[in-house]
């Protein structure tokens, strides 16, 4: 596989990419208001499962915080990140003897953009067509499990409105 798919949904979110000879640019739209981590309370567990490796990686967040602790309560796009660089490093290393060396950053102007837009910038391109797919394959389905199937105890959707019982005839009190 080695197309890129301009354009793709993953649950709530929008995706656009572009690319040249050195970067990938991924725009993520949010067509929800939950698009931090915190929201989607498998993030972590589902990590663990299926990706721990991600958890040594570097993330330089401006607050010194491990990517262990950021995961927890960070943008959605700035986690779609790290589980593509992540992936992106493991096709590589499976075919290329060098250390992959892969960085991205993630950024939003909302003052500009609607709120809950991000730009994510990985400095690999379009040499590395091949790697990208198939490590954008591997993380729209990691990110699918991520945000596409709350959880009873999750808040990935508001509670239900409380439904009004209305009160039987026999406890009423006259
Ligand atoms: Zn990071």
């Amino acid at each position: 596989m080695n197309n890129l798919p301009n354009q793709f949904k993953v649950g709530p979110f929008n995706f656009e990419t572009s690319l040249n000879k050195t970067s990938t640019i991924i725009k993520m739209v949010s067509n929800t208001s939950k698009f931090y981590s915190s929201d989607y309370k498998k993030t972590s567990g589902l990590l663990w499962q299926e990706l721990p490796e991600i958890f040594t990686c570097k993330c330089f967040n401006g607050f010194h915080r491990s990517f262990f602790e950021e995961v927890r309560d960070t943008e959605m796009a700035h986690l779609f990140e790290h589980i593509f660089i992540q992936y992106f490093c493991n096709v590589k290393s499976a075919t290329a003897e060098v250390e992959c060396e892969c960085s991205g950053e993630t950024v939003w102007n909302w003052d500009q953009d609607v709120p809950g837009t991000f730009f994510i910038t990985i400095d690999v391109g379009s040499e590395e067509l091949d790697n990208i797919s198939k490590a954008l394959a591997k993380t729209m389905v990691l990110f699918e499990k991520i945000v596409a199937k709350p959880e009873r105890e999750g808040i990935l959707f508001p509670d239900p409105e409380p439904v009004l019982v209305p009160v039987p005839a026999y406890l009423q009190i006259e």
